[in-house]
């Protein structure tokens, strides 16, 4: 079949990947020139966490082990308090699980490889889509130049132009929630050769209504993310006050950021949005449309799954082509199912920045993670939903339903201890009971 995919973005390559080994001859057209060729976008999220999901669907084309050998694990999250204390808190009970700190541009150039050396597999950049007849499957590009394909897929990420065409059907629901936050890239530059900060966490210095985190690069530096609402981000506006307020609130990082206000002035501000869209699929007669990725589910990037969900995509869809004996309109069919699991991991992963900039601070909290540890290590099966989502390929609608059935029996665990203890005492006469008064 010809397929064509819209975008050699992350999720798009390992798709034209995936599309290749059943057989299928695909075309990727993407707007950027070959990215190979020139360096990343300078402020927009350098690097980005993949954990398990994004490894097993990398693995079944072969690709984890590259991948992974330019990945620094994490195994935890590292908090900086407003005084400088470090509380490292692990992932996991036994602290055998990390996540990976990987290049965006080096993993995007790591499957654009991939995908270019496919059979059947052809890539051209510079094409920046423009319109779509989704009855014809005809291609139209901001250069003039046309195509058409029986399979389109878009995989153009949050502002897809394959999803600005389906938006205009009838039938199709729609929807974009920003959070009243901007983020902005800074860097910490490596101290005299070295990681300026431990290389094997992810650092967070939660302050409340705001955060700022930190992940580890190959040569040694951090790129740290501040998540800001937009007034704080306008409100510093000279060097002044851009100095004075990292001496305040990132007390132990501001002595390790030189470039910190020409970063600050320089770097553009993104924004974080969650998309909606249903049905992910349009067609019929002589060709078919469907979306993949963040063009089919973009959400704000605070359980780090905006790319592991849509490399999850990729195998979805393979599994669907599989059922539908590479019947392309029944596989966008049963594709539709996933949208159950996009909706649970979009509504987690806006629940958690208010753990991220908030909670992991508390004495509470903390608490909490080591009493939930404590019960992974004592109740056969008990695994927390951060693990669940981010260490196993549990659907994220699953993990839901496990957490709250894990949730009663814990319950029902501790309810059981506190009457044995009880009858143990009573036994040795440590409790008066109205029998014995
Ligand atoms: P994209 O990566 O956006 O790729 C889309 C491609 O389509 C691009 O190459 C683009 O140039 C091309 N394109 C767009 N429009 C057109 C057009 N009209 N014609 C042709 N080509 C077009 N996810 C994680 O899993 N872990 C993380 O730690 C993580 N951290 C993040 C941090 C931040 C600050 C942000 C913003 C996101 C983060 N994400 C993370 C999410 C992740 O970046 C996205 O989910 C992922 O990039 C989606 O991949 P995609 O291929 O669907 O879209």
């Amino acid at each position: 079949m010809e397929v064509s995919i819209v975008g050699a973005g992350l999720v798009g390559c390992l798709l034209a990947c995936y599309l290749a080994r059943r057989g299928h001859r695909v075309t990727l057209y993407e707007r950027r020139p070959d990215p190979r060729e020139r360096g990343p976008d300078r402020g927009r999220s350098i690097n980005l966490a993949i954990s398990r999901r994004g490894i097993d669907a990398l693995s079944r084309i072969g690709l984890d082990g590259k991948v992974l050998h330019a990945a620094l694990p994490m195994a935890g999250r590292m908090m900086h308090g407003m005084d400088g204390a470090l509380t490292f808190q692990p992932y996991s009970a036994d602290r055998s699980q990390a996540i990976n700190s990987i290049g965006r541009a080096d993993l995007n150039r790591e499957l654009l490889e991939a995908a270019s050396a496919q059979p059947g597999v052809e890539v051209r950049f510079g094409c920046r889509l423009t319109g779509l007849d989704e009855r014809t499957g005809r291609l139209r590009f901001a250069s003039g130049e046309e195509a058409e394909a029986g399979v389109v897929i878009g995989a153009d990420g949050a502002y897809s132009a394959v999803r600005a065409r389906l938006q205009q059907l009838p039938g199709v629901s729609f929807s974009q929630e920003y959070l009243d936050y901007g983020y902005k890239e800074l860097s910490i530059p490596p101290q005299d050769g070295r990681f300026a900060l431990d290389p094997g966490a992810l650092h967070i210095w939660p302050r409340g209504r705001s955060m700022m985190i930190a992940l580890p690069n190959q040569d040694r530096s951090f790129t740290c993310t501040l998540f800001w609402p937009h007034d704080t981000l306008a409100a510093l506006d000279t060097p002044q006050r851009i100095r004075a307020y990292f001496a305040e609130h990132y007390r132990d990082a501001f002595g390790l950021m030189p470039d910190l206000v020409p970063d600050f002035r320089g770097n553009p501000v993104g924004h974080l949005v969650t998309m909606r869209c249903s049905p992910w699929h349009a067609g019929g007669g002589d060709a078919v449309v469907g979306l993949v990725g963040d063009a089919a589910h973009a959400i704000v990037p605070f359980y780090g799954q905006g790319a592991n969900c849509g490399f999850e995509d990729c195998v979805e869809l393979d599994r669907c082509l599989d059922e539908a004996g590479d019947d392309f309109p029944r596989a966008l069919e049963l594709f539709e199912r996933r949208k159950a699991d996009t909706d649970v991991i979009a509504r987690l992963a806006l629940d958690n920045f208010v753990e991220m900039r908030d909670k992991v601070g508390s004495r509470v909290f903390l608490a909490g993670k080591r009493l939930e540890h404590a019960l992974e290590r004592v109740l056969p099966g008990y695994v927390s939903r951060y693990e669940l989502i981010s260490f196993s390929t549990t659907p994220y609608s699953q993990v839901e339903r496990r957490v709250a059935r894990q949730r009663r029996l814990a319950v029902a665990a501790g309810a059981a201890l506190v009457a044995l203890g009880f009858a143990a005492r009573r036994g040795r006469g440590l409790v008066r009971t109205p029998e014995a008064d």
